[in-house]
């Protein structure tokens, strides 16, 4: 009997079908990884210059709870100057990631039993995060059809008296699909309608290729119950730093803020002054990148469409492809596995991202065109192969 006595609650915890494809590629020689959500670039040379002249001039103590006041002014002033969105910087909260904000939200907001809508497929973290805190997940699905987001009737299906958060994520991991605002308004009327606090997840916000993101707090009725998520992981390629940030009402802020403390107690000073520093001077290099992963994902699309079985719609924003490999007569999940043994390219199954994902991948375009354009050879090398 081991004395190590894991709680009952995670006796089953298992890692994901994810995390088995992470862990089966890495030790597979030559492989080329299309499985991973971070941007290929390093962090620019001059945020991390800032960081450092930082810490050389003493910013090396516990950071406010908060966040530093001029980071959540930057904050501010980049969802105005992009989105339109007037925020308030006292409505802002930093984060270990942009992925501890939900997290908190989650600890903040459920009591046991409570039901939190999840569009899907989505970024899986999400699952169980509200899981480990008490609520249920109650997945909402989505068709190819409708860009892979839930219709109105599709929330209002999955709406039980026990609802109390919806979670949405646009532009989407993984399907790289992109809000309408006729979509952003039904999502805004159910929320109104059945009293619901909604968790949007905005991180991939300035990889937009066609449409326009439309932050769910600016529409009417939603800033008093909308947290929206931000982050530098992926507009500023500072996925390693773990900083991001909530932007929502003060009163749960300070809740998650006191939450906080006996986990993070604030986020590292240094990716604070980074942040703030790439808030402030790096509009161009985002804006670059993005036209760089546009070509990509219009490349890659391209090419899989002329593969035998598959079929991949374009990408509106993101850096991912949610191509339907079903014709392939495989599984996604067969189909993920059999690639990386066959071309040696690996990929995420799309039910790794929920139920709706069945008979799709999840490609990340976050390789250079050369790199792309070899995976793209393999893929359609191995699948003609099996004819
Ligand atoms: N939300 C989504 C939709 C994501 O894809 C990710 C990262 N893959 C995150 C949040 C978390 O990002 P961060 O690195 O800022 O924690």
């Amino acid at each position: 009997m081991s004395t190590v006595k894991i709680a009952r609650r995670f006796a089953s915890l298992q890692p994901s079908s994810m995390i088995k494809i992470f862990q089966a590629a890495s030790a597979v020689e030559g492989l080329i990884n299309l499985s991973f959500g971070e941007p290929d670039f390093h962090t620019e040379p001059e945020i991390v210059d800032a960081a450092a002249k930082a810490a050389r001039e003493g910013c090396t103590h516990y950071p406010p709870l908060q966040g530093f006041e001029d980071l959540r002014k930057e904050i501010a002033a980049y969802w105005k100057r992009h989105h339109g969105l007037e925020t308030d910087p006292a409505d802002i909260l930093l984060t270990v990631g942009g992925l501890q904000a939900p997290h908190l939200c989650f600890q903040a907001m459920l009591n046991p039993g409570d039901e939190v809508l999840v569009a899907e497929p989505c970024f899986s973290a999400y699952f169980q995060q509200v899981e480990n805190n008490g609520g249920v997940v109650a997945p909402v699905p989505s068709r190819e059809e409708n860009g892979f987001f839930p219709t109105a009737e599709d929330y209002a299906q999955a709406v039980t008296p026990r609802t109390k958060i919806l979670v949405v994520n646009s532009p989407c991991n993984p399907t790289g699909g992109v809000l309408t605002m006729e979509q952003a308004l039904e999502i805004a009327d159910v929320a109104v309608r059945h009293d619901l606090f909604v968790i949007s997840d905005e991180i991939y916000e300035a990889f937009i290729y066609s449409g326009k993101h439309i932050p769910l707090s600016s529409l009417p009725g939603m800033k008093e119950r909308t947290m929206t998520v931000g982050g530098f992981s992926k507009s500023h390629c500072m996925t390693g730093w773990r900083i991001g940030y909530a932007m929502g009402p003060a009163e749960l802020l300070k809740v998650m803020t006191t939450l906080s403390v006996s986990q993070t107690f604030g986020v590292n000073t240094l990716a604070q002054k980074g942040g703030a520093f790439a808030l402030a001077t790096q509009d161009e290099k985002v804006k670059a990148r993005t036209a760089e992963f546009e070509k990509r994902v219009r490349y890659c699309a391209g090419r899989l469409n002329a593969m035998p079985g598959v079929s991949c719609p374009e990408a509106k924003g993101a850096f991912y492809l949610f191509p339907d490999i079903s014709g392939t007569g495989m599984t996604d999940e067969e189909f993920a596995w059999w690639l990386l043994e066959a071309g040696k390219v690996a990929v995420i199954p799309g039910t790794a991202f929920g139920a709706s994902g069945a008979g799709h991948i999840r490609i990340a375009c976050t390789l250079s065109m050369e790199d792309l354009g070899k995976a793209m050879d393999r893929m359609e090398e191995a699948l003609k192969k099996r004819g």
